[in-house]
């Protein structure tokens, strides 16, 4: 029993998102559970060997490929592992047994700069192949220090290699529309916000806490669970439980925020791999941002930030008693 499950990348310049926060897991829905979609082997992945066009090469990619890749392995809280086999002349996207990567010309997708597609085994969540395409209509850029008016390939193959591995987007970022109907991006919290990639700029090549968070939750080092700890609640508004509530933990001591979402119909949430301390809790929803980036279903946007009553202690080694946070309809 297995399906290719197609996630797209679509943070193209004109697309949208908002000021809220947090990582996601991709998940697979087996027997009525959620399981985490995870590699249980170390990827062994091809680079294709097309190149882009305006010179950009394959070989280019490679070295992009490579240094994402690195930037993840070096999350020390989590245990990932990818390794290049060789160039290949497969392409992205091919059911064939090979993880690839590579450049391929998507005209019919002109606002998706790269989108990762996945041959999950629906019995565990296990990932069996997973194949990134970069589109290759972009202006890329792989010079040091970026190139104005291209797209940095490293910080987009560090998102990628973040869905690669089993990350959803995160919403932790913020937009301003532009004159021309698009949006612009003011600030990121995380590499794995759908549409940080703007052109010039290199500062995607770096993950931030919320990244590390989601990466860590689905592949943690050895002593995670004993040195860190986590947050669990539920959100409600008039007393039922709301799903796709957006909660961002901040810790006020070090700044880092880490978020997740209430991801079922009691409004249950859980943010974990924290940094033991004490949180401020804050919930939003989801609002204009495009929520079909995020869930395949419908969720509850009809109501107000508010805050947690009180700090929220994530224990060293556990989770803390589940705290309930109400929400008011706008
Ligand atoms: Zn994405």
């Amino acid at each position: 029993m297995r399906l290719v499950a197609r996630l797209l990348a679509a943070w193209a310049m004109v697309s949208a998102s908002t000021p809220v926060e947090a990582y996601l897991k991709l998940g697979a829905s087996i027997d009525g559970r959620v399981v985490d979609v995870t590699w249980r082997a170390p990827v062994r992945y091809f680079v294709s060997d097309a190149d882009a066009d305006g010179g950009v090469s394959a070989s280019d990619l490679r070295g992009a490929v490579s240094r994402a890749s690195a930037t993840w392995q070096a999350v020390s809280s989590a245990t990932v592992r990818l390794e290049f086999l060789g160039m290949t002349a497969a392409v992205p996207g091919m059911v064939d047994g090979r993880t690839t990567l590579g450049f391929q010309d998507r005209p019919e997708l002109d606002r998706v700069l790269a989108a990762t597609s996945f041959l999950i085994d629906t019995t565990d969540g296990a990932i069996v192949e997973a194949d990134v395409f970069f589109n290759s209509r972009f202006k890329w850029s792989v010079a040091a220090a970026g190139t104005p008016g291209r797209v940095d390939l490293e910080s987009v193959a560090l998102h990628e290699l973040g869905h690669l591995l089993g990350l959803s987007h995160s919403a932790l970022g913020e937009t301003e529309l532009t004159g021309s109907g698009g949006r612009r991006v003011i600030a990121s919290g995380a590499v794995m916000f759908p549409i940080a990639m703007a052109p010039g700029t290199i500062a995607d090549r770096v993950l931030q806490a919320d990244d590390r968070a989601g990466i860590s939750d689905l592949y943690p080092a050895t002593g995670q669970l004993t040195s860190t700890g986590g947050i669990t609640g539920r959100v409600t508004k008039n007393g039922q439980g709301l799903l796709g509530a957006h909660v961002v933990a901040l810790n006020p001591e070090t700044g880092a925020m880490v978020a997740n979402f209430a991801l079922n119909a009691k409004g249950e949430f859980a943010i974990v791999r924290l940094e033991p301390g004490p949180y401020i809790l804050r919930v939003e929803p989801l609002d204009d941002a495009e929520v079909e980036s995020f869930f395949s279903t419908a969720i509850d946007v009809d109501f107000r930030v508010a805050y947690a009553s009180r700090m929220v202690v994530a224990p060293r080694g556990g989770a803390s008693a589940p705290i309930e946070i109400k929400v008011v309809p706008k």
